[in-house]
Parts: C-alpha cells; sequence; structure tokens
C-alpha cells in the first residue's frame, strides 16, 4: 500500500513539474523483476492528502505526532516502524498498551530508558526551535530578490559569463533555485545569454536529516540503530584506549603533541579528540594520520563540516571529522555512524556551530559534540599547543585572551620572527 501510495504521489509531482497529465505510474521490483502499473485514482488521491494534511496539522500546531494506528499487522509491516515506536517511547512515555501493538513495541524499545529519553527530548525540542528560522532562511532563497540578498552577505547576483564558451558546472535539480558550482551537470554556456545568482545555503545539511541522525541512535542495532554511539554520545561511557604496539612514526618531523595526537588515534577504539589551536599544523597532524592508518589497511572517512556523506553504504574503519567543534551535535552524528572508531578535530575556544534561533542557542544547540565529548573526558583530548604562525607578542595577545597561556611557540625562530617594514619612518609621517 505505502508504495502505492508514493507512485501516485509521484504522479502528482509530475503533474506539477511538467505541467501535463500523468493519470499512471510504473512500480519496479528489483527483487522479483515485477512491473505495477498504479493508477492515479482521484478517490485516492484524496485520501493520500487528507492524511498528508493531518501529519502537517500536527507538525504545525502541535509539534506532536499523530496517534498510532494500533493496529499489528499495519505496522509490522510498516517501513517507518522502528522510528515510530522510539518516538512514542521517548517523547511521549509510550508503553505496550498506549502504542495498542503489545509484545512487538516491546521488543523494539526494550533497551531504551529515562536517560534516552531527555536526550532525544531536549536534541528534538532544539532542533524544533531552529527548524522555525532555517524555513525562514531557506523561503528568503526563493522569495527575495538576489540584490537584496547579496546585501546581507547571502547571494552573489547578476553573474554573467565574461568569457564565450567557458565551462561552468550548475544544478540540474529542481529545487536549486540558481546556478551551483555542485558536480551535478555541465554546459557551456554563451556569453552574456544568462544572468545568474549564487545562493547560500548554509542550512542545506537540514534539519529533518540531523533529527533523523538523532533517532537513529535509539533504533535497535538490527533495525538500522547504532548502538555503540549511543553508549558513547548519549550514555556518555568513558572511550577506551588500546596500548600501544609497534608505533613507528613515518614523520620524524612531527613535535611531541602532534606525535601524541597521532598516538591517540592509533590506540582509540571508540574514538579521540583533537585541539588543534591555531597555526599548530593540524593539517599536517590530520594528514599524517591518514597516512599511518591507510599504511595499516585501514578505511578511512575524512569529513569536514561543509562536506556530510548522505547516501554512503559502505562502513570505514575510522571517520576524522575537521572542524569539527563548528558542527552542531545532531549533523555531527551523521558520518561517524560509518565508522568504527571516530576522531574529531578542531577548537572551541574559535567559532561555535552556526546557530539562527537565539532560543536555540541560549538553551544549548550551539554545543558541539567535540565540546560535549572534550568537556566531560578532558584525559581523552590530545592538545596541539605548538604554533609556528605568530611570533611571542602576536601570541600574547590570544594566550592571555583565550588560551589560558597554553600556546607555545613552535621554535625560537618563530618567537623572535618580526617584519621589517622598510622606510617606516615614511608610515610615520602618514
Ligand atoms: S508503525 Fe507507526 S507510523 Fe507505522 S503504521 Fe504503525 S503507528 Fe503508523
Amino acid at each position: 500500500m505505502s508504495h502505492r501510495a508514493q507512485t501516485i504521489l509521484y504522479t502528482l509531482l509530475m503533474r506539477d513539474r511538467y505541467d501535463v497529465d500523468v493519470q499512471w505510474g510504473l512500480l519496479f521490483y528489483l527483487k522479483t523483476g515485477n512491473f505495477i502499473r498504479v493508477q492515479s485514482r482521484h478517490s485516492e488521491i484524496r485520501m493520500i492528502l487528507i492524511q498528508r494534511n493531518g501529519i502537517a496539522f500536527h507538525n504545525e500546531t502541535k509539534l506532536t505526532l499523530p496517534p498510532m494506528v494500533k493496529n499489528q499487522q499495519t505496522c509490522r509491516r510498516c517501513f517507518s516502524f522502528s522510528s515510530c515506536t522510539v518516538l512514542h517511547k521517548l517523547l511521549e512515555d509510550g508503553t505496550p498498551e498506549s502504542s495498542g501493538i503489545g509484545d512487538i513495541f516491546e521488543n523494539a524499545t526494550n533497551h531504551l530508558n529515562v536517560t534516552h529519553a531527555e536526550f532525544l527530548r531536549k536534541w528534538n525540542r532544539l532542533l524544533s526551535l531552529e527548524q522555525g528560522d532555517v524555513v525562514k532562511f531557506q523561503n528568503q532563497i526563493w522569495t527575495m530578490l538576489s540584490s537584496e540578498r547579496q546585501g546581507s552577505g547571502n547571494c552573489l547576483s547578476n553573474m554573467i559569463l565574461l568569457e564565450e564558451q567557458q565551462q561552468i558546472e550548475i544544478s540540474e535539480k529542481p529545487t536549486a533555485p540558481a546556478a551551483r558550482s555542485t558536480s551535478n551537470y555541465h554546459s557551456h554556456l554563451q556569453k552574456n545569454k544568462i544572468t545568474f545568482r549564487i545562493d547560500k545555503d548554509e542550512m542545506s545539511a537540514g534539519i529533518a536529516r540531523s533529527r533523523n541522525n538523532i533517532i537513529q541512535l535509539f533504533r535497535k542495532d538490527a533495525d538500522g540503530g547504532d548502538a555503540k554511539r549511543r553508549h558513547l554520545v548519549v550514555d556518555l561511557e568513558r572511550p577506551v584506549f588500546h596500548p600501544l604496539v609497534n608505533f613507528q612514526l613515518q614523520d620524524q618531523h612531527l613535535n611531541d603533541d602532534q606525535r601524541r595526537a597521532v598516538e591517540a588515534v592509533l590506540t582509540a577504539k571508540d574514538y579521540a579528540l583533537i585541539i588543534g589551536m591555531p597555526g599548530t599544523g593540524k593539517t599536517t597532524t590530520i594528514a599524517h594520520i591518514i597516512h599511518m592508518l591507510v599504511a595499516q589497511g585501514k578505511s578511512v572517512l575524512l569529513s569536514s563540516y561543509t562536506q556530510f556523506p548522505s547516501l554512503l553504504k559502505r562502513r570505514f574503519d575510522y571517520c576524522i571529522v575537521d572542524e569539527a567543534s563548528q558542527i552542531t551535535l545532531p549533523v555531527c552524528l551523521g558520518p561517524i555512524r560509518y565508522a568504527d572508531v571516530f576522531v574529531l578535530v578542531g577548537d572551541h575556544n574559535q567559532l561555535p556551530p552556526l546557530v539562527k534561533n537565539p532560543k536555540a542557542r541560549r538553551d544549548g544547540f550551539d554545543l558541539s559534540l567535540f565540546k560535549m565529548l572534550s568537556d566531560r573526558y578532558p584525559d581523552a583530548v590530545a592538545s596541539l599547543t605548538r604554533q609556528y604562525r605568530m611570533n611571542e607578542d602576536v601570541m600574547l595577545l590570544s594566550n592571555t585572551l583565550v588560551y589560558g597561556n597554553k600556546l607555545q611557540c613552535g621554535t625560537k625562530e618563530v618567537a623572535d620572527k618580526v617584519l621589517k617594514i622598510p622606510a617606516m619612518d615614511h608610515f610615520r609621517q602618514h
């Protein structure tokens, strides 16, 4: 039934998108090789839209979920079964009786406890607060003139090609309002024929995906859940490190801090945290870590807050998240679930995660997973403190204001370095 409903919805979308009458859809089952022809009947469309409006009404007005249908047969075959039962149990204090599906509800949720309910409620509420502002922000892409958005730094407007036949990349997705530098579609365009706008959409990671990342923690493993991350992130179990054996650095130029960071990753059974203060060689250290892991035959997923895998099917031995202190916790959960061990690299003394809604920010939505875990287990953190960017006098400012004198100059040369400006007297006169 759900497949039929989905097909009918696609016929509606096709009508809307291409402005043609679409009466039929084809369902193809890969496993059996069967084609099924689905007619888009008016009565069925009406029923589907009534259901859809009911759900939208609950979401918009009550911030609650519609009641359970209380039918074992229907629920057993429902593709939302695991999420639905998790949400009923944790958000609504659901029981086998209130769910109306007895034992199958109990089996799907008997691993969940009060701590899990508090966690899900907190992050679900914060996501809902943020959602209001995100939707408003995303609507602006469609409703504001590019010149207005450009004024607030969110758009580049009136862009034209300066060279004939210059190759550019544009998105062919109907949801994309304008040109984007994504890798979907290559095109040769003629000079001055088309005017482009490029909009910034920091929220493209999406609230829905963030919410799904949270729910994922609470499903049973057999239902696509992630018990290991649940124990580490929600139950806050202490991370375990193996003893170090046969450790041979491949780059002998790493300093002691960088060496300890590499060791932390190589010995981590669960996760490692690396604080990379400014100019301390964070990228060099990450590159070395990847090099060593790959040399050991391990697979590594490297992710940063601008690139998240959404449709990965495979698993990795390690996931390294760069700039992890700038990512909200629900977003960070996305990539780390694809690997056995995760490594978060960041510096929570620099920029926190971007949060639009002031109340969500006040209530802690700007707490990154990186900061949460490093506050809880400071002994699991490897700090890169020897920097090579500022001389001693310049470093003094950030050291005094932010870093509690933990920053050091990497070498005496760095500490003493000064910029010699010729004809200084000339500058002084002006
Ligand atoms: S599992 Fe939940 S969503 Fe699915 S049919 Fe049952 S009540 Fe509805």
